[in-house]
């Protein structure tokens, strides 16, 4: 029986870049018969479009029996106006949770021919490659209480609720764990535990759960602030980074930028068993959408992510990394990673360049 992706391209650049994502799959599945099969969904503005709501049934059909989905990205100020419940971006929260999607893994990989993009010193991020291992379905963006509500005074006051219990501590751990066994044998677990009891029980549990099963992995905790500062200081002396939803959500975005392009980073968003949700990090970028400029590297490199992680396919994952080097090495750059003596190209020819370099 093949095995089931679901595509959603969203909102913004996210037809474009999925566009020649697909492309790319279309080549790997028949290169290395794969035997892949998709379909097409709707998530995000797209979705309300369609519906009048961000995830609706129809997709939360399809994603439910798909393997693994890829998206492109969502949102836009077409939508930023609707009532809050029923934004693009609560289409992206539904899906993670319903999906239970609680570990997202983000590396940040600095391509050596792109050195010059970083805007620290190359021999500061030369050779970079970090993992942020975020935990997407808990704490404070899920917590609950949370809201706007108005104090007796009159005045208004807006508040949320941290909350993380040991066994979504402790799976997040292991999964940190067990890909530092894979790559470095180093994991770095962030909190502000001198300050929030609920990242106090976080730095506890990965403690505890390191103790009892991952011995061989180097383990060392930080707070968040200080990890902000050594990200841009000495970034090359971490390899896993394992946090809470709010930090990793702000570090894997620093950890991005010291690579050059937002444009040029992949993400996978797993559940237990492995089914997963892959991405590029970076927006729908409302701002260049429609016209052929938007870098899709990170989406291609998703791809290639989602033949690692779900479907065990490292070979073909691998092809996909080195096709997207070649090309690197031909000189092509979209506008986001562009440099004096390279040749410009837009999103389809960057698609292109890598089909043909596979
Ligand atoms: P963004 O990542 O879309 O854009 C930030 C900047 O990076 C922009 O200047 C954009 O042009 C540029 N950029 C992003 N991707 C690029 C690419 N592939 N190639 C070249 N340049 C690229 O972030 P934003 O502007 O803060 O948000 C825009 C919309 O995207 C908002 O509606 C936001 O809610 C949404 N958003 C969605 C996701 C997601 O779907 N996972 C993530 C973040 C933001």
């Amino acid at each position: 029986m093949s095995k089931q992706i679901l595509i959603l391209a969203g909102d913004g650049i996210g037809p474009e870049i999925v566009t020649a994502a697909e492309k790319v799959l279309t080549a790997v599945n028949h290169k290395f018969n794969l035997n892949l099969d998709w379909e097409h969904g709707l998530l995000g503005g797209a979705a309300i479009d369609q519906y009048g709501e961000p995830y609706p049934k129809e997709t939360s059909d399809q994603a439910k029996k798909a393997d693994a989905i890829l998206l492109g990205a969502v949102g836009g100020p077409k939508w930023d106006q609707i009532e809050r419940s029923i934004r693009p971006e609560r289409g992206l929260l539904k899906i993670r949770s319903e999906l239970n999607l609680f570990a997202n893994l983000r590396p940040a990989i600095l391509y050596p021919q792109l050195a010059s993009a970083s805007s620290l010193k190359p021999e500061i991020v030369a050779g970079l490659d970090i993992l942020i291992v975020r935990e997407l379905t808990g704490g404070i963006y899920f917590g609950q209480p949370r809201g706007i509500r108005e104090l007796e005074n009159g005045e208004k006051q807006g508040y949320n609720t941290d909350v993380y219990s040991e066994s979504e501590i402790k799976r997040i751990a292991k999964v940190a764990f067990d890909l530092a066994s894979l790559r470095g044998g180093k994991v770095c677990s962030v909190d502000k535990a001198n300050v929030l009891e609920v990242t106090e029980l976080w730095k506890q549990t990965v403690s505890q759960e390191h103790a009892e099963n991952y011995s061989n992995i180097q383990l060392s905790h930080m707070y968040v602030d200080n990890a902000a500062m050594q990200l841009v200081r000495a970034p090359k002396q971490f390899d896993v980074i394992v946090t809470g939803n709010l930090f990793g959500d702000i570090l894997s975005d620093e950890a991005a930028m010291l690579t050059g392009s937002i444009g040029m980073l992949p993400s996978a968003s797993l559940d237990e068993n492995g089914k997963g949700m892959y991405e590029p990090c970076h927006g729908s970028a409302p701002d260049i959408a429609g016209k052929d400029i938007a870098n899709p590297l990170a989406t291609i490199l998703s791809v290639a992510m989602m033949l690692r992680y779900t479907f065990k396919e490292e070979a073909a994952a691998k092809a996909i990394e080195e096709a997207v080097g070649t090309v690197l090495d031909q000189g092509l750059r979209t506008a986001d990673i562009y440099s004096e003596g390279m040749k410009k190209v837009g999103t389809a020819a960057m698609g292109e360049a890598v089909v043909n370099a596979l």
